[in-house]
Parts: structure tokens; C-alpha cells; sequence
């Protein structure tokens, strides 16, 4: 048989087809469309098949990439399946929302030989949303049961990773989480248009349906305790993710219409799903009509001025303090966005905000008798020298601001820790100086024993790959102990 690899000199590389920006803008739905099974192969088939593959190493799972992109160009999905998720969690999520070009494909070698990476990520969906169709993903059936129980705190990614494991080896696992439903930031944090909700809800219902046990609208700390959740299980896993938005000094900085990233994203994802959202229906946090500015040059920025355009603004502009090269958003993500109708204003930073009083309010039909935002101060920059990290520090250019006219100001300027061994009564739950959990790196135990940490609530914001290979190594380690302590109580 011929080989059908190896095809990269004389097949182009080809991208899922992306709806157009006048068309997409219309909803929440995905922009991506799905490769159809000969295009899927097609593209497999550029593969080079390296000996030394540099994709599957800078892979946070180490996914074998190689094999399944193979198996794909041969038409073997089914095997190219189950190999994939034999390493990955959630596949089809992964080869959404991973960026790509940082990690597997900008690692990918026939990209560096100038003929364009494989597209691993669309193929990689591209497996799994097959499986799905086909019926090949099933519920959890562990062929065991086992009597240890784990209690996991938070339902994202790094949570729902070693839940799927433990759950996996017959363990008894409950899943707690303070949001009404499973899937952390993937539910709501990331919009529709990069993550249709559907998918992680299939996920969901997969694992609640193979036992996993959700107790939803808890919050460990509120509803129940931290001690409590520990005498209950023979394990815990931390998972709670980082949510303290960072804020801003200048005056004016918490008046009404100056909203934070996480609130204003989590409404719109709520809307989604069809929930009611009082503060999106009050106009509170909806775009629609209003001048919007967002602060902030990060991948949340980049989500609040996406959902901006589909809400319905009039405009909508980034303010990010350095330049284009040197922003820490995906440069996908800003085409994306300029393609949509997004302004962005680089090389400016907020030096304040202007505010009226209730004639705004009155405008924008709105009740609130505080302090309305009506525009934002902007501080021109220069990029200067570089500091300790390289990178080149922005400053003022004196004299040169200005106001940028806003009706809705979003705050996105990344995430911190909350402080955790405060608010769940637990002192000896060791943090860093940046107020994450500190964690063994391959165990992810914490110094306390049987409690464990993964995910943001460690690293810090980051990124899904990373929360589920935490959620998966962390398993494996629980895993490890449970059977150390079988085999004592055997060997009694
Ligand atoms: C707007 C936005 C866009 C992003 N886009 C991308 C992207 O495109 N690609 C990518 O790879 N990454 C992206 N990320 C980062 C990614 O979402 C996170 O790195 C990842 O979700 C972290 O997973 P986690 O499981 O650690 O935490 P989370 O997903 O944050 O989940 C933590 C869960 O813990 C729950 N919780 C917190 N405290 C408690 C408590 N006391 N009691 C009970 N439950 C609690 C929360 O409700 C939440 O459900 C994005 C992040 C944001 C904010
Ligand atoms: S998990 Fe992410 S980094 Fe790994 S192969 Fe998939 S898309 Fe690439």
C-alpha cells in the first residue's frame, strides 16, 4: 500500500472553512466550521511522521500526534479515537480552544521548512466531535467499584480531568462547584464563539450519567465547609481556578457602567444558555447600543470585545498599553476580532474615567442614581527600555491624553488567586507569595495531607491543556496512594 503520508510538499495546508464576519457576528455560535471526513484526511496526510515528533512534545499532554493524524489519513477513526483519548481528557475541547500555534502546531516541523504546520487542532476535533456522532463516546463503566471517595472543589477543566480518571478507576467521586452548572470557565468564561456550550455539556452529562456525583451552587467556604468536604472523603482535590479580578486606582474606576471581564463575560454565557440574567436584561451588563472600551490585551479582552459586536454595540474599542507584537492575546484572536468590526488602540493605557450623573442614566433608560461612566481618559504610551523580563516597558507620553467616549467600560486585566486559607478557615493551607497553592509539581499534593491542587488555583491563569494534564497527573498520584494503601491492608 502506498503511503499516504508525508503529502506536505504537495497538498496545501487548508484551515476548516471560517464563517464570514458579517455572518458570524449574528450569534454565538462557532466560527469554525467542521472538516468533512475527505478534508480531514487530506490534511492528516501532511504529516511528515517525524522520528522525533516536536508537536507531541511541546503538547502539554504529550498527545500522539503522529499516530492519530496517521490513522486519520487511513480513514481509521475509530482506532484514531480511542488513541487520542487515551491521553486527552476532552479532545474535542483542546483542539478548539488550545493555542495552537504556541504550543503543538507552532512546534510542528514542515511549518519550520516554510510549507505550513498541519492542522492538528482541527483534526484533532475533528476525531472526537466524530466519536460523538458515531456514539463511540460512552458514560464512564468502571469495571470496578471501588469503596475510596474524593471530593473534588470546582467543576473546570482540571476538576472534570481528574474526576473522569478517579471515575474511571471505580472510584467514588463528587465534583462540587459554586456556579449552577459543571464546566468552570469552559461554561462560563469562554464565549460560544470559540467553545459552543453544547460540547461542554455533553461532556457533562457524560460523566454525571458514568457516575460522577455534581453538587452545583456550593460553594466550599459559604455553603459548606473546607474541614467538612475533608472528613467526608479520603481525598480532595483543590480545583477552584483564579477569580479576583485585578482593578484598576484611577478615580472613577467603580462607577456604574465600568464593569469587570468575568462578570460581564459569565452574564452573556448565562444569556447562552437561556438562563434568566437580570443584569443583562437591566442593561447592566449588555453591550447592546453603547459605545463599549475594553481594557486590557489578554485572551479575555479579546472574548469581551467579540461579545460586544454580537450584543449589539455601536462600537467597540481595545485599549492595550503596549503594541501589537508585544500583547499577550493570541494574534488569531485579534484578526478575528478586527475582521468582526474591533478597534484596536494600542500604546494606550486609562488615566481616569469621566463620569455623569443621572441624565445618562435617564438616556440609556437605566436607574441607578450613581456615578454613570460617560468616557474614558486615555494615557498615550511609548514602549522604553526593557525591564528584568525583556520586555519593553510602556510609558506616559505626557500631555498627549485624551477621552475615548464610553457608555460601557470592561476591566480585563487578568486574574488573581482568592485568598483561600481565609476564607475556608484553613491557615495551614499553604499559598505562594502570588497567593496560588503551592503543590508538589508531579503529585500536585499540598502540604496537607490528602489534599491536592490543580489547575489556575497553582499555575495561575493559564490555560485548559494545562488544568487537565494537572487534573490527570493529580488522579493518577490519588490513584497510587489509594492502591499503596490496598496493598498495606492486604499484606496486614
Ligand atoms: C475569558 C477567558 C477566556 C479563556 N480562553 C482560553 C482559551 O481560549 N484557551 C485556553 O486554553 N484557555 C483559556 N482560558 C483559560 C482557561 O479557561 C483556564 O486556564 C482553565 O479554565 C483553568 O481551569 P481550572 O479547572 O483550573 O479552573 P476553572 O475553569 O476556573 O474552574 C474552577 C471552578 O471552581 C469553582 N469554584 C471556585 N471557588 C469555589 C468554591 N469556593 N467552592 C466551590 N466551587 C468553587 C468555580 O465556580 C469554577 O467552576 C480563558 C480564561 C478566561 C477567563
Ligand atoms: S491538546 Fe492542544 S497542544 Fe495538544 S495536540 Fe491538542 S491542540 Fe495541540
Amino acid at each position: 500500500m502506498a503511503n499516504p503520508m508525508l503529502k506536505f510538499v504537495n497538498v496545501p495546508r487548508i484551515t476548516p472553512e471560517k464563517r464570514d464576519a458579517p455572518d458570524r457576528t449574528d450569534d454565538f455560535g462557532e466560527i469554525y466550521r467542521e472538516f468533512a471526513a475527505e478534508r480531514a484526511a487530506e490534511q492528516a496526510s501532511r504529516c511528515s511522521q517525524c522520528g522525533v515528533p516536536y508537536c507531541q512534545s511541546h503538547c502539554p499532554l504529550h498527545n500522539d500526534i503522529p499516530d492519530w493524524l496517521r490513522l486519520t489519513a487511513e480513514g481509521r477513526l475509530r482506532e484514531a479515537y480511542d488513541l487520542s483519548q487515551m491521553t486527552n481528557t476532552f479532545p474535542e475541547i483542546c483542539g478548539r480552544i488550545c493555542p495552537q500555534d504556541r504550543l503543538c502546531e507552532g512546534n510542528c516541523v514542515i511549518e519550520q521548512s516554510g510549507h505550513g504546520t498541519v492542522t492538528i487542532g482541527a483534526v484533532e476535533k475533528y476525531i472526537t466531535d466524530t466519536a460523538f456522532d458515531e456514539g463511540w463516546v460512552q458514560p464512564i463503566a468502571p469495571s470496578v467499584e471501588r469503596a475510596e471517595s474524593v471530593g473534588i472543589i470546582g467543576a473546570g477543566p482540571g476538576g472534570l480531568a481528574a474526576a473522569d480518571m478517579l471515575r474511571r478507576a471505580g472510584v467514588q467521586v463528587t465534583v462540587y462547584d459554586r456556579y449552577d452548572r459543571p464546566g468552570g470557565l469552559l461554561s462560563y468564561g469562554i464565549p460560544g464563539f470559540k467553545l459552543e456550550k453544547e460540547v461542554v455539556e455533553r461532556r457533562n452529562r457524560q460523566m454525571a450519567e458514568g457516575g460522577v456525583e455534581f453538587v452545583t451552587n456550593c460553594e466550599v467556604g459559604r455553603d459548606v465547609t473546607f474541614a467538612d468536604i475533608r472528613a467526608k472523603h479520603d481525598a480532595v482535590i483543590v480545583a477552584t481556578g483564579v477569580y479576583k479580578s485585578r482593578e484598576l486606582g484611577e478615580e472613577g474606576a467603580d462607577a456604574d457602567g465600568v464593569v469587570k471581564a468575568i462578570d460581564y463575560l459569565t452574564a452573556s454565557s448565562k444569556k447562552y444558555f437561556g438562563d434568566d440574567v437580570p443584569e443583562f436584561e437591566s442593561g447592566e451588563l449588555n453591550a447592546e447600543g453603547k459605545r463599549v472600551v475594553v481594557i486590557g490585551g489578554g485572551d479575555t479582552a479579546m472574548d469581551c470585545v467579540r461579545t460586544a459586536i454580537r450584543q449589539g454595540a455601536t462600537s467597540v474599542k481595545c485599549l492595550y498599553r503596549r503594541d501589537r507584537a508585544n500583547m499577550p492575546g493570541s494574534q488569531r484572536e485579534v484578526m478575528n476580532a478586527e475582521e468582526e468590526g474591533v478597534e484596536f488602540v494600542w500604546l494606550t493605557a486609562p488615566g481616569g474615567f469621566v463620569t455623569e450623573q443621572a441624565v445618562r442614566n435617564a438616556e440609556l433608560g437605566q436607574v441607578s442614581d450613581a456615578a454613570t461612566v460617560s468616557g474614558v481618559r486615555v494615557l498615550k504610551m511609548r514602549l522604553g527600555e526593557a525591564d528584568a523580563t525583556g520586555r519593553q516597558r510602556p510609558e506616559v507620553i505626557e500631555g498627549a491624553d485624551y477621552v475615548e467616549d464610553a457608555d460601557l467600560v470592561v476591566k480585563a486585566l487578568g486574574f488573581e488567586p482568592e485568598e483561600l486559607p481565609t476564607l475556608w478557615d484553613c491557615p495551614e493551607l499553604e499559598v505562594t507569595r502570588w497567593g496560588t497553592i503551592r503543590a508538589d509539581f508531579r503529585t500536585h499534593e499540598t502540604g496537607l495531607e490528602g489534599v491536592y491542587a490543580v489547575g489556575d488555583i497553582v499555575r495561575g491563569a493559564s490555560l485548559v491543556v494545562w488544568a487537565i494534564r494537572d487534573g490527570r497527573e493529580c488522579a493518577e498520584a490519588i490513584l497510587e496512594r489509594f492502591a499503596a494503601g490496598s496493598a498495606a491492608v492486604a499484606a496486614e
